[in-house]
């Protein structure tokens, strides 16, 4: 009998006759990864531009990483917070004093973290703001992406994500990406908090007006709401600072970070906070069975340390300035604007970008569309200059198809 293995024709109709179509993928059956490499069945090699949505700013299979989850597996991967394991203390001090905060709560996916800060912000909202029961407003922002649980559909203004899913979570108030003004109006005494990506990655990577988040933060001081930063996709070095919200000086009252916490290994996820603000969860209140297991603590311990000794901030903020300026030197028509920051970068276009995305696979490089119009490159960020000039060279040949 032939391996079916061997064969993307068949790997695709299997999945797609057993699993369910929640998604459209393009039809590259990857078989193992390196680096910003990924090799399909048959060996053909691909530069990465996807990073599993910046869940692997590390690179592929990280030999520190992939150790570190080896060496756990093999003497204890999960006790659940029953009891205590010997691994999350460490986790939780590393990450903390990395990010320079007081405590952290671990969960497991991002939207596991974001639906554990709705509920921190909204217990915030009773208890230290005195807002009436069940009354409590988080402030959201148009073509935002926080997941896709109930509540953070909720909080979503696209309408794909939320159709014939409802009744829907109350308590989300939008405003327009980048308002200030309506941002200033949509506040009120029942505004427990404001929920923002520094910068939209899903929604098309949209980068805010500068100023913007330094000044929505400010207002928030001023009327005692939280100011909470989805960091899931922007943080960690993406966008060439640990963090986007470095970037205007904001440090957030409450930080959201998930994805490269994993390293590419294992979903790993974290809110973080104030002592204050984070003991008002009290034992019982909220958890996971999974959450700080000894497995996910040993991996976000490496991938943290991965991030800091191999200095991938200040590369991605170096390769994703070469990237963009070689991108604008292409001069294709096509081209609306290249915008971002570091390696989350987006080019919008005056075509559909999946034509785009098409033909630079034919050359070797997957990069998907985010929105429509937008094609989005996000390499690992340990991609080096020769497979930056690799990168460029597939983008100028696509470009000159359309
Ligand atoms: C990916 C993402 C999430 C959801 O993370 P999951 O691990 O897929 O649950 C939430 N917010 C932002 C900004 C993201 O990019």
């Amino acid at each position: 009998m032939h391996d079916v293995r061997d064969n993307a024709a068949e790997l695709i109709a299997l999945e797609d006759r057993y699993g369910a179509h929640n998604y459209h993928p393009l039809d590259l059956v990857v078989e193992h990864a390196r680096g910003v490499w990924l090799y399909d069945v048959s060996g053909k090699r691909y530069l990465d531009c996807v990073s599993a949505y910046s869940a692997v700013n590390q690179g592929h299979c990280h030999p520190r990483i992939h150790a570190a989850l080896v060496e756990q597996a093999a003497k204890l991967s999960l006790t659940s917070r029953a009891m205590r394991n010997d691994r999350l203390p460490g986790f939780l001090q590393r990450l903390t004093e990395l990010t320079g905060y007081e405590m952290a709560l671990p969960m497991n996916t991002g939207v596991e973290a974001v639906e554990t800060a709705i509920k921190l912000v909204r217990r915030y909202g009773y208890e230290v703001k005195g807002i009436a029961p069940d009354r409590a407003e988080i402030v959201v922002f148009t073509n935002n992406f926080h997941g896709r649980t109930t509540a953070a559909i909720s909080a979503s203004s696209t309408e794909e994500y939320r159709k014939d899913f409802g009744p829907l979570t109350p308590g989300f108030v939008h405003v327009p990406y980048g308002d200030y003004d309506a941002l200033g109006k949509a506040v009120n005494e029942n505004t427990c908090a404001v929920l923002i990506e520094p910068i939209q990655g899903e929604g098309g990577v949209v980068v805010p007006p500068d100023g913007f988040l330094k000044r929505a933060w400010g207002l928030c001081r001023e009327h005692r709401i939280l100011f909470v930063a989805d960091e899931i996709q922007t943080g960690l070095g993406r966008t060439g600072d640990l963090f986007a919200c470095d970037h205007e000086g904001v440090k957030p009252d409450v930080l959201i970070v998930g994805k490269a916490l994993g390293g590419g290994f294992y979903p790993v996820s974290a809110v973080l906070a104030s002592r204050d603000l984070m003991l008002l969860f009290r034992p019982g209140d909220h958890g996971s069975t999974f959450g700080g297991n000894p497995l996910g603590s040993a991996v976000a311990i490496a991938a943290l340390d991965v991030i800091v000794d191999e200095h991938l901030a200040s590369r991605a903020r170096y390769a994703g300035a070469k990237i963009v300026q070689g991108i604008r030197a292409i001069g294709s028509p096509s081209i609306v604007e290249v915008r971002g920051r570091g390696l989350l970068i987006g080019i919008e276009l005056t075509v559909p970008a999946r034509h785009i995305s098409e033909k630079l696979l034919e050359f070797g490089v997957v990069a998907k569309d985010t929105h429509e119009n937008v094609l989005r490159i996000a390499p690992p960020l340990v991609i080096s200059d020769a497979e930056i000039d690799l990168l460029l060279g597939a983008l100028r040949k696509a470009f000159d198809f359309v």
